[in-house]
């Protein structure tokens, strides 16, 4: 079997090493080569022999992705990529800049099958998951990039092209290698997944008990509108959501964050306001309130009323923020991002 370096969270590396039949603490120097002095090769590793790096080399590789294209919005403010992986599909990634420092947006997987009417990235149907290595080396990229101008990654958002959720397994263990102080290195709390609203995954995830942030693109706060936006409100609809997140807040005492994009008199009224507020009252969440982002094959516009939804849901204390917009020039905002199959 040859593996990616870049898929083994450290415990699973040092099972597989025991497999191997060498001794587990290789895995810790290991990572330090990967991640903390970013090597790319077992032979540099110079505290491991060389009868190992011949073991290592013979069951693990490493692997790259190709950056095919690189735009950059307003100095540096927004910078996307376009990545090429092993098998020719391509996925893009951002890095946003903000006053606390740099954020990244990764992608999970190649396309989407949510189909949510609004949205870019899910014009492709899902290709496939993103291998654990794959969501890796979006951050080690990145990381590279902004180091080579003295500049450091504080935090990531799993918000790009794909539903984190249809992908569980993979997601988690690439988490599990961005939190970990061996490797990544980055605070949980700094890290925000996003769902469509797999209500049978958030169940997953909130068993999980992670730090992570978790937010939910809520979008409409009735099944009627949500289920013309969003064809998975007809899988799970807003009661059955709801049921998931209260069982995630039985299980964590933490605040969610309900993503609700503005869309001009489809989502945007005051009604659904009025609806909102009555949903989320008491819960323990804020809103993110989107600016709808021009898609290019929909119809949909931007709402003219974000201002007056807004006061609607302070004046009735459901705490809310309007999103900052960012890298609408390179087409790197919100729901543009799109997965190219290979040619
Ligand atoms: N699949 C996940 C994460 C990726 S999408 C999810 O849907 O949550 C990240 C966020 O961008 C979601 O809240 C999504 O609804 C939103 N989005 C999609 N299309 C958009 C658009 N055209 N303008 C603004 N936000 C958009
Ligand atoms: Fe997929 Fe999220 Fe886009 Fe919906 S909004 S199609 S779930 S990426």
């Amino acid at each position: 079997m040859n593996n990616s370096i870049y898929k083994y969270t450290f415990e699973n590396l040092e099972k597989e090493l025991l497999d191997l039949g060498l001794s587990k603490f290789i895995s810790k120097q290991i990572f330090d080569w990967i991640y903390k002095k970013n090597v790319k090769s077992f032979d540099e590793m110079a505290n491991i022999s060389k009868k190992n790096i011949e073991i290592l080399k013979n069951h693990f590789y490493f692997d790259d992705l190709l950056e095919e294209k690189k735009e950059i919005d307003k100095d540096d403010e927004t910078t996307k990529f376009l990545f090429q992986l092993n098998d020719g599909n391509k996925i893009e990634s951002v890095i946003m800049k903000f006053d606390y420092g740099y954020s990244a947006c990764i992608s999970s997987q190649i396309g989407c099958n949510m189909g949510c009417k609004f949205c870019a990235s899910g014009k492709i149907k899902k290709i496939r998951n993103l291998e654990i290595n794959e969501m890796v080396l979006q951050i080690l990229k990145i990381k590279e990039y902004l180091s080579k101008e003295n500049k450091k990654l504080s935090s990531f958002v799993v918000m790009g092209i794909g539903e984190p959720f249809d992908n569980f397994d993979n997601l988690i263990d690439f988490l599990k290698i961005a939190i970990d102080r061996k490797a990544i290195e980055i605070g949980s709390r700094h890290i925000t997944v996003s769902t469509s609203g797999l209500a049978n995954k958030i169940k997953k995830w909130a068993d999980l008990q992670l730090q992570i942030n978790l937010a939910i693109s809520l979008h409409a706060p009735n099944d009627e509108v949500r289920s013309k936006l969003m064809p998975i409100n007809n899988a799970f609809n807003i009661k059955e959501l709801f049921n998931s997140l209260e069982y995630y807040w039985s299980k964590n005492n933490r605040r969610i964050t309900i993503e609700y994009l503005l869309i001009d008199k489809i989502n945007d009224q005051i009604e659904h306001a009025k609806k909102l507020v009555s949903l989320l009252k008491n819960k323990l969440c804020y809103v993110n309130l989107i600016p709808y982002n021009p898609v290019f094959e929909n119809k949909y516009k931007r709402s003219t009323n974000i201002k007056n939804f807004y006061d609607y849901l302070n004046k009735n204390n459901i705490t809310c923020t309007i999103r900052q917009e960012r890298g609408k020039n390179i087409s790197a905002a919100c729901g543009q991002l799109r997965a190219k199959e290979k040619e």
